[in-house]
């Protein structure tokens, strides 16, 4: 039996690939120093997965930027505006690839040029971010880029013999999307010149003694039609044609196989992996259906959460699995690439961040490596007496995770036990609460003008922060600052006319982190970086324990914007889906009950903003959409206690108290239904970079309640003119009741300048006040 990894994190242990790929951007290190910069950085990861113990270490799982970027250099994918580009003969500014390379992930503009990136969209259902690549009809393939088999080369001259990764022809093709193409062309029409460069590829790395390749396919366990089975079979076919020596192991993650598995069990190839984390019951059934030829790779270690693992559970899937296949076809790794989860647990000192008991608890990717090895040992009985002691301890850690009073709160479980379809509805439906909040609020009754939230977050305002988390600062001086810059606010609020002010969340670093930071059962953790999307990461939250609230968290801000005007302020805060989906979270209770723990902290707040005199309250959910599940069939049951979960946290309020909610996106066609479920009195969304298209939704459900589509993309410092909202406007009164409609920007103004924010605002009040006139 073999350990394998399926992918390492890239970032680096100080975030090292951020720093010096940043400084390649700046002009202030050149090509050489950032390949040295890179290589030491993948030489020590491969390094540490071997002493580790790890057999199969993987290579190509680096990236400058993205693994589906790099697929698409390495087939020669790459769109003619960059392809343009680097053929200007006396253009020797720019080097070849890696130019194209950067241009394709974030634009070029150098006063010269200006070429847009490439779209960026989530990695299935994680919060990484890949590029995403573009097929025309006429498109070509050819192998460009020699990375995966230097790789393997670089890997092997420090004595690391590796298994290079690469994304599968089908996967990839199902990954992009279509450019400049008639509407019955489809990407996979591809296949078939997309295949001899695979072929190609294969049969160089199998030239050079390269043993197997981890052929990445997760579209495996997803929902496909026939076309794309018939494209699976073809493909693997193809490629076991002149395939002798190399052999592949067909990766899938994020799902189980279920009604692909006799597609993916009879595919020509050497191994498949299978997620046993996400799917644990499929195990017996892959079995059944897996020609005897073929090894398998059991995903038994969790690469998206940060949760040690139960061996003694892992080991016992692992030893049915021997019984059945014998260990020579077995393999053991994480579930899918550890690229999901941060680096070194080792790194985590503070404990006012995160508690030495909730740390005991947990693993980070060098972690579980060490628990691959030590699985590995247990199943085969060859544990040292050292490594006994140490699986005995891992063991009782979470044992005692188990039965920590840090984790089960009997108050909160009561609190859950009780909860009733009463505490899920508003008093009265909203056609009757539509009076009671106009007369309450005393906004205009067409076209009320609001913003999302946030308000530019200067570096001073930043610098006030981080003096306070330092002690530069007292409590008294820091929350000074704060109100004076909400005061500042309203009256630039006042003076632009906005109807619904806000207080301008100058308090918050981060819309979850806040909460987390006033909610129990939250830890956090200081190095626990995981990649969003090229050099950007995240640092998401650990839910550790039953989630409450001890004490109110917005209420004084809210309440303290709020006597300094007379106009109403609404109250901000961050729905549960949204704080869910954002955080590292718990591993022994469901999704659904985390979320519900979290809707009764918020519902808490709610009403204590309410009882402060906050006469309309937001209730943010981004991520609302992107909690979805990646089957269809599982979608049904997140929508109803997604839903359920908003709505505990908001219908606590008098009928007069107006609800908001929040999205910045509104690809809505598919889930129209249950957004109006939500019953929030207001959302407001992305629409302007659509011309108020995606309203569509809206308008052909019938929806009820009020709508806020922005009218300005925040996204860009660009300042909008009236007549463009005014335009937009009509776009929406045309297809809505003017009745229904809010005016406000498309997003929260966090990362905008003062400069272009109250110009843009005030163009956006004059816009309203024309749509008003000539109503
Ligand atoms: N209220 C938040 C803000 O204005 C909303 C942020 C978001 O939608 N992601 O910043
Ligand atoms: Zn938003």
């Amino acid at each position: 039996m073999i350990t394998h990894n399926l992918g390492y994190p890239r970032i680096g242990i100080n975030r090292d690939l951020k720093k010096v790929v940043e400084q390649y951007w700046k002009g202030e290190i050149d090509k050489t120093k950032l390949d040295e910069s890179v290589s030491a950085l993948k030489v020590m990861h491969w390094t540490t997965q071997k002493n580790a113990g790890i057999d199969m270490v993987p290579s190509n799982d680096f990236s400058l930027y993205d693994q589906v970027l790099d697929t698409a250099m390495l087939v020669g994918a790459v769109p003619e505006r960059y392809e343009q580009l680097f053929r200007e003969e006396d253009d020797k500014i720019y080097s070849y690839p890696i130019d194209t390379y950067f241009a394709m992930a974030r634009g070029l503009q150098d006063g010269e040029h200006d070429i847009a990136a490439m779209e960026m969209t989530k990695w299935f259902n994680t919060n990484y971010h890949y590029i995403v690549p573009e097929f025309t009809p006429d498109q070509e393939f050819q192998c460009l880029s020699s990375k995966i088999f230097d790789e393997y080369e670089e890997a092997k001259s420090v004595g690391v013999v590796t298994k290079p990764v690469l994304i599968g022809p089908v996967s990839f093709l199902l990954l992009g999307k279509e450019k400049d193409a008639p509407d019955d062309f489809h990407r996979l029409d591809l296949l078939d010149k997309l295949l001899p460069v695979y072929e190609d590829i294969l049969s160089k790395l199998q030239n050079m003694g390269v043993e197997w390749v981890q052929i990445e396919e997760p579209f495996l366990g997803l929902d496909i039609d026939d076309d794309t089975k018939i494209a699976f079979q073809k493909a693997y076919q193809k490629l076991a044609e002149d395939r002798s020596e190399l052999k592949l192991l067909l990766t899938t993650y994020f799902e189980g196989l279920e009604d692909n598995i006799e597609l993916a069990g009879n595919l020509a190839v050497e191994g498949l992996h299978i997620d046993l984390i996400e799917a644990p019951n499929q195990l017996d059934t892959v079995i059944d259906h897996l020609d005897e030829k073929v090894s398998l790779s059991l995903g038994v270690i969790n690469g998206r959460n940060i949760w040690k693992t139960d061996l003694e559970k892992a080991a016992k899937s692992i030893q049915h699995a021997v019984e059945q296949l014998g260990s020579d076809k077995v393999m053991i790794g994480p579930s899918c690439s550890l690229l999901h989860c941060p680096v070194d647990l080792e790194q985590e000192t503070d404990e006012t961040a995160l508690p030495a008991e909730v740390k005991r608890w947990m693993a980070f990717a060098n972690q579980k490596l060490d628990e691959l090895s030590l699985l590995k040992s247990y199943v085969s009985n060859s544990l040292s007496s050292e490594d006994e002691k140490l699986f005995e301890q891992h063991q009782n850690d979470i044992s005692d995770k188990g039965k920590s009073e840090l984790v089960h709160n009997s108050s909160v479980q009561e609190r859950m036990q009780s909860l009733d379809h009463k505490m899920l509805q508003r008093d009265h439906l909203y056609s009757e609460r539509k009076t009671q909040q106009e007369e309450h609020l005393n906004v205009p009754k067409l076209f009320p003008t609001t913003t999302i939230g946030s308000f530019p977050q200067t570096s001073e305002v930043r610098k006030w922060r981080s003096d306070y988390r330092k002690g530069n600062i007292s409590k008294e001086e820091y929350e000074g600052r704060i109100e004076g810059a909400i005061d500042e606010l309203i009256g630039r609020q006042e003076e632009i006319g906005l109807d619904l002010l806000v207080h301008g969340e100058f308090e918050r670093n981060d819309m979850v982190e806040y909460f987390g930071e006033h909610f129990a059962g939250f830890a956090f953790t200081r190095h626990g970086w995981v990649q969003s999307y090229g050099t950007r990461g995240v640092k998401p939250p650990v839910i550790y324990g039953d989630v409450h609230r001890p004490d109110p968290v917005t209420v004084r801000w809210s309440s303290y914007a709020q006597s300094q005007t007379d106009k109403p302020v609404k109250g901000m805060l961050t729905g549960p889906v949204t704080i869910l989906q954002w955080s590292f979270v718990r591993d022994d209770q469901s999704r659904e009950e985390t979320t519900k723990q979290i809707a009764l902290a918020i519902r808490d707040e709610v009403k204590d903003l309410e009882e402060a005199g906050i006469q309309a309250i937001q209730i943010d959910e981004p991520a609302f959409r992107e909690g979805l599940p990646l089957r269809r069939k599982n979608w049904e049951h997140y929508l109803e206690w997604a839903v359920d979960a908003f709505r505990l946290a908001s219908t606590v309020v008098k009928d007069r108290t107006q609800i908001h909610t929040h999205m910045c996106y509104s690809e809505f066609n598919d889930i129209i239904e249950h957004i109006a479920r939500l019953d929030a009195d207001v959302i407001s969304m992305e629409t302007s970079r659509s011309q108020m298209e995606l309203l569509e939704a809206f308008v052909e459900f019938d929806y009820p309640n009020e709508i806020g589509p922005g009218v300005y993309d925040i996204h860009s410092p660009r300042v909008p003119s009236k007549e463009e909202m005014v335009t937009l406007l009509r776009k929406a009164a045309d297809v809505l009741d003017a009745s229904q409609l809010w005016v406000n920007p498309d997003c929260g103004l966090k990362t905008r300048g003062w400069e272009e924010t109250v110009p843009s605002l005030e163009n956006m009040v004059a816009a309203a006040k024309q749509m008003r006139k000539s109503q």
